[in-house]
């Protein structure tokens, strides 16, 4: 690894930024009425190992995943007791290399990668949980499928023998103010979960604007720099 090593007053502001956030989320959840379960991902991306574990031995007990060679790099080092989703932007050749060790997929976005997910687990004879990335505010430089397309990627996956469709995950665009993607998406997923009943997660929230996603219905807000400070 080539980070710099994690120091003691490291792991005190990740105390810290883990309580911190914590007590925001429930905060929020009082705020909106939930009685729910909201969980807090932490996102590793540039983080080394031992800080990520350090993470896990706080409480933290669900790890996000964007960079597939990354995670292959790291992964031999993680605690196992954690469990690890896929948050990333995926292509079809790299599943062979996560399908064993993440439980859930944040970002299909294809019929193609949804049969490749579908092939993988089935050869492993397992079901793969995964979400349908949903770019809510159309930005050409993101993927994602539009809210329409969600619906028919949705009906799609939902026939697939070896995967479970669980839901949606969104990125909304950089803006001052994320509620009016983050209702357009609790929109979407509630009518779609009236369809599917195999439907229970809402992936969005990021640093920036968890607390906000949490009144929208988020049961997995994914928290990177705001737990383990900035990425260099
Ligand atoms: C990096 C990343 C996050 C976390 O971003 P922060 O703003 O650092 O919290 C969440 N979701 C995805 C898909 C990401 O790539």
């Amino acid at each position: 690894m080539t980070e710099k090593s994690f120091s003691s007053s490291d792991a005190l502001i990740l105390e810290d930024n883990f309580k911190r956030i914590s007590h925001n989320i429930e905060n929020a959840m009082s705020k909106a009425g939930r009685t729910d379960k909201v969980r807090l991902m932490a996102v590793t991306k540039t983080v080394p190992p031992e800080k990520i574990n350090h993470a896990v031995s706080l409480g933290a007990d669900l790890l996000g995943e964007n960079r597939v060679q990354e995670f292959m790099g790291k992964y031999e080092f993680y605690d196992k007791k954690c469990e690890i989703h896929f948050i990333g932007g995926l292509q079809n050749n790299k599943v062979k290399y996560i399908i064993d060790k993440v439980s859930m997929i944040h970002s299909v976005d294809s019929i193609k990668l949804a049969d490749e997910i579908n092939k993988r687990a089935a050869a492993l004879n397992r079901t793969m949980d995964i979400l349908i990335e949903v770019n809510i505010g159309g930005e050409e430089s993101k993927g994602g499928v539009t809210p329409e397309a969600a619906a028919e990627l949705s009906a799609y996956c939902s026939e697939l023998t070896n995967v479970r469709l669980r839901g949606y995950m969104t990125i909304p665009p950089p803006s001052e103010d994320s509620s009016k993607y983050f209702a357009r998406m609790q929109e979407l997923y509630l009518s779609s979960r009236s369809e599917y009943n195999s439907m229970d997660t809402l992936s969005m929230g990021m640093s920036g604007d968890y607390e906000q996603a949490v009144l929208f219905g988020s049961n997995i807000v994914r928290i990177g720099s705001a737990l383990f400070g900035n990425r260099k």
